[in-house]
């Protein structure tokens, strides 16, 4: 080869390597749907009640928000929120079951405009078909645990096997194909620990039954608190059904699986119809096979995160891949005699929050700041080097990835939830949340009154103490901050419609 030739291939392959070293990152973002806080080791929960060493692997190479807050806790809202960085009153999807207005801009829809390929695979649940992706591959409405349908480019398709599974090789399979020469994002979304909960065959006794602690405030009586926590219909004593609590068998299992299934589940409900179980003792009952079905759950999910992240290292990804683990909300184990979500209160208004960025963050830091889901999509986009609409409500998270928290982030945050009448009962309610307060109203003709939480004097969240003169200055400051904020992200004074509904249908949601 004479030297020109030399030259020439050097030429080249130098600038093929300049190319990939400036090209944006990969975006994977794998999302759950009701998992917690206090179900993953890497939160370090003092009842430790997992051991989640795949997420835990994430945290220790990447950045741990302890408190990314959701700006209304129910799954659809929150769905809509992160693609359009906005609130429900503006991206018009307040509660479960309106549809998704798949016209407005989404932050998928500008990166696939700087030319991202983009996918979407798992859980939707917006009701409308997905836009702003290349690729998407989804469950319809809630999606099955077992043999799960789904919707592939419009196409119905019929699976065999475990959800979690599932969406973790339709993942990987969209990823093998990957042109190499282009940025991608992937939304791997999975339907679990989702209500039912029910998890891997493979992980049917996974805890050898062990006793699982119980939360201090199992039996909780909403004595200091007012109407609304009384009324709610989420409690283990109350509203826990036999499908639940897998006296019933999943809908979608098939026979052979079933088999599996009865040997687990078959003996151990034997010995509880034998028992009676009635008060106290029936609430610790269903306590302890919750937490076997959610957390058994939540080990298919982790199990997941693994494969994935072993697939970005072999395929040679990890470097310009930023990875983001997160959940559409929180979910009370057990904590004040519930489980679902829905309320300000911190184990359903926060949400797993956990961030890789080779080259940018820290490995095993973690963040106490205030950030919220909204922050997703501008942190996306400021990442991929692209502008951030201003009309988005959140911020981009780049700056305290990179280890500097600007002087002027947000101090205070708005949340707003609007499902009643819905399922679970609880009723609407907006506030305002600080590092250590939280003000808010519920505020319907029937149900008019304010609640203020003091987190550092009461950090189960048990007492109000509104209207209580030794707070009457913090009150007041809050109430101008909750003024201000409504007014800066204006809040309408009467909420919006429920979009894509019939006239006088209500919620039939009951998860
Ligand atoms: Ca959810």
């Amino acid at each position: 080869m004479n030297r020109f030739l030399v030259f020439v291939c050097f030429f080249v392959c130098f600038c093929c390597v300049a190319v990939e070293a400036k090209q944006p990152p990969n975006i994977v973002m794998i999302f759950c749907d009701d998992l917690t806080n206090q179900a993953l080791s890497c939160y370090g929960h003092p009842l430790k009640l997992l051991d989640t060493p795949n997420i835990d692997r994430l945290a220790q190479e990447g950045m741990l928000f302890r408190r990314c807050m959701v700006p209304n806790s129910i799954c659809g809202p929150s769905r809509a929120a992160i693609l359009t960085g906005k609130y429900a009153h503006v991206n018009g999807f307040c509660c479960n079951g309106d549809e998704f207005d798949g016209s407005q801009p989404t932050f998928s829809k500008m990166l696939q405009t700087a030319g991202y390929q983009t996918a979407m695979i798992g859980k939707w649940h917006l009701k409308s078909n997905p836009t702003g992706f290349d690729h998407w591959h989804i469950l319809p409405g809630q999606g099955s645990y077992y043999n799960p349908k789904m919707i592939k480019n419009g196409e119905s398709l019929q699976h065999e096997g475990y959800v979690t599974d599932i969406v973790s090789d339709l993942s990987i399979d969209w990823l093998k194909a990957v042109d190499r020469s282009k940025p991608f994002l992937l939304m791997s979304q999975h339907k679990a620990p989702h209500r039912e909960w029910s998890p891997a065959l493979r992980h049917l006794g996974w805890n050898g039954d062990r006793v699982f602690p119980e939360p201090e405030t199992l039996f909780d009586d909403y004595s200091g608190r007012g109407r609304a926590e009384h009324e709610q219909d989420m409690t283990l004593e109350k509203t826990f059904r036999p499908l639940d609590a897998k006296l019933e068998p999943p809908r979608t299992i098939s026979d052979a699986q079933k088999k599996d299934w009865d040997a687990y589940y078959g003996p151990r409900n034997d010995e509880f119809r034998k028992q009676n179980l009635t008060g106290k003792d029936l609430v610790k009952w269903r306590y302890q096979r919750y937490m076997h079905d959610y957390l058994g759950c939540v080990k298919a999910v982790d199990e997941a995160v693994g494969k994935l992240l072993d697939y970005l290292d072999s395929a040679g990804l990890s470097k310009n891949t930023m990875v983001l683990f997160s959940s559409d909300q929180g979910f009370y184990l057990g904590e004040h005699g519930w489980f679902d979500k829905r309320w300000i209160y911190e184990e359903s208004l926060t949400t797993p929050c956990i961030v890789r960025w080779p080259g940018v963050t820290q490995p095993g830091t973690t963040s106490d700041a205030i950030v919220s889901i909204l922050d997703f999509p501008e942190t996306f986009l400021e990442s991929a080097g692209q502008s951030i609409p201003s009309d988005m409500h959140g911020k981009s998270l780049a700056p305290l990835l990179a280890g500097r928290l600007p002087s002027d982030w947000r101090k205070s945050f708005y949340y707003h939830y609007y499902e009643f009448p819905g399922g679970h009962s609880v009723r609407k309610h907006y506030g305002v949340v600080t590092d250590r307060y939280k003000l808010f109203h519920f505020y319907e003709p029937d149900i008019d009154y304010w609640t203020l939480i003091d987190r550092k004097q009461d950090a189960q969240e048990l007492k109000n103490v509104y209207d209580q003169p030794e707070h009457a200055k913090v009150q007041k400051e809050l109430h101008g901050e909750l003024d201000r904020l409504r007014k800066e992200l204006k809040v309408p004074a009467v909420d919006p419609p429920r979009r894509g509904r019939k006239k006088n249908q209500k919620s039939k949601q009951k998860s």
